[in-house]
């Protein structure tokens, strides 16, 4: 799950990592009070969970109190095109008002869990800002990573190295020290999955302070922290993906053509492949879980049918604790209420097969049944050619 900049910068609070003031603003004349309030010059940053807001307009300096009341007005509500959130955009719903910092330098910060070590790992930069990704890849060896051992915790040693890789000298390299430690210590008791910080900045002053924050968390850690889940702005996420977690189904978007209904993670991967080695790719898919009812059945294949890639449906069900007439009947009964324009493709086996199949054939719909996987896969790919 992720959160916004605001949010973000809220915990950094709470963990002490410095981080400018700021708040976010319901109108125009909020903004100004609040610019008034930082001494006449602000921030004004459109909250989305996307990056790249700065060069695409989500981020502008405010001069006096009455820009910031303008700015407000041209950010709040309009959509934001930025290099992560696609031609489409995302629109804007909250506008955060920000106390200007005067900066000496750009520097990056990240933490994150090192898959290769399974630790978590600090990754850090004097190369920072909005050009990171170019960094990255021209110039890797510029990012230094470090990874931390859990039973240890953040060395001196290695906080002298992060320090190094980001050029810390005087008062910011004073400061480092407790900086990364805190920030340590919020990954860990949030269960955060990513925090990055970028900028982290050295202000004019020559101090060190988080300008902008991006935390993701760990979605299965999540019921550990309800203050973090009450920050969750499921309008930022894909509608389909919010209504299948409603009815605890799992559904991933994808960009090809045919619809995927599944159970279980590696019955997906194997759908996937097979309809990729019969020449198309899945427009979705979604995974009924291990045992799930005809009513969940019948939300997942209306969830599946309501995506406008879908051209037409690949169900592919292995019955073990999943009963293979409550599959045909979930799906019969979503087909009479919801219709089903396109062509679908049904493979069953495994507890009530014939059952299933039954139900299926008598149902009166136009449904294929698959004599086998590779058999429905062959025939759901032929039907969209
Ligand atoms: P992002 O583009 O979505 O990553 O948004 P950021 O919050 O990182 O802001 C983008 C850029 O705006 C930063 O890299 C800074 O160069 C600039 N910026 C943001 N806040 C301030 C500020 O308080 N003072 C100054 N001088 N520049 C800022
Ligand atoms: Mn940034």
């Amino acid at each position: 799950m992720d959160i916004h900049e605001y949010q973000a910068k809220e915990l950094l609070r709470q963990f002490d990592v410095a981080t400018p003031d700021g708040r976010v603003a319901a109108d125009a004349a909020e903004a100004r009070a609040i610019t008034e309030e930082f001494g006449g010059q602000s921030v004004v940053k459109a909250q989305i969970h996307a990056g790249g807001r700065g060069k695409g307009g989500g981020v502008k300096f405010a001069r006096t109190p009455d820009e910031a009341g303008q700015l407000f007005e041209r950010m709040h509500g309009m959509t934001l095109v930025t290099k992560q959130t696609g031609a489409e955009g995302r629109k804007v719903k909250t506008v955060f008002i920000a106390r200007a910092v005067d900066i000496a330098k750009e520097l990056y910060l990240s933490l994150l869990v090192d898959r290769g070590t399974g630790r978590v790992a600090f990754l850090a930069s004097s190369e920072g800002g909005v050009e990171i990704e170019e960094v990255a890849a021209k110039t890797p060896e510029k990012i230094v990573k470090v990874v931390v051992d859990p039973c240890v915790g953040l060395a001196g040693y290695q906080i002298r190295e992060l320090a190094r890789a980001l050029g810390l000298t005087g008062e910011a390299q004073k400061q480092c020290g407790p900086f990364l430690r805190n920030l340590y210590r919020l990954f860990l008791e949030k269960d955060c999955s990513m925090v990055e910080i970028n900028p982290l900045v050295i202000t004019a002053q020559g101090g060190l302070t988080a300008l902008d924050a991006k935390i993701a968390f760990d979605d299965n850690a999540l019921f550990r922290h309800p203050d973090i889940q009450a920050w969750r702005d499921r309008s930022e996420e894909a509608p389909a993906e919010t209504e299948a977690s409603r009815f605890g189904l799992n559904f991933i978007k994808l960009d090809g053509s045919i619809g995927c209904m599944v159970n279980g993670a590696g019955l997906a991967m194997a759908t996937m492949d097979i309809i990729h080695h019969h020449g198309s790719s899945p427009a979705n898919f979604l995974d009924v879980g291990g045992g799930a009812s005809e009513e969940a059945v019948n939300n997942a294949f209306r969830i599946i049918l309501q995506d406008p890639g879908v051209k037409a449906v690949l169900v592919n069900i292995f019955g073990g604790i999943m009963r293979c007439d409550i599959v045909a009947s979930g799906i019969v009964k979503a087909s009479r209420e919801n219709g089903v324009a396109v062509p679908v493709v049904v493979r069953l086996e495994g507890t009530n097969v014939e059952e299933g199949k039954r139900i299926l054939a008598e149902s009166g719909l136009r449904i294929l049944v698959g004599a086998d996987l590779d058999d429905a896969a062959r025939q759901v790919v032929a039907a969209i050619q």
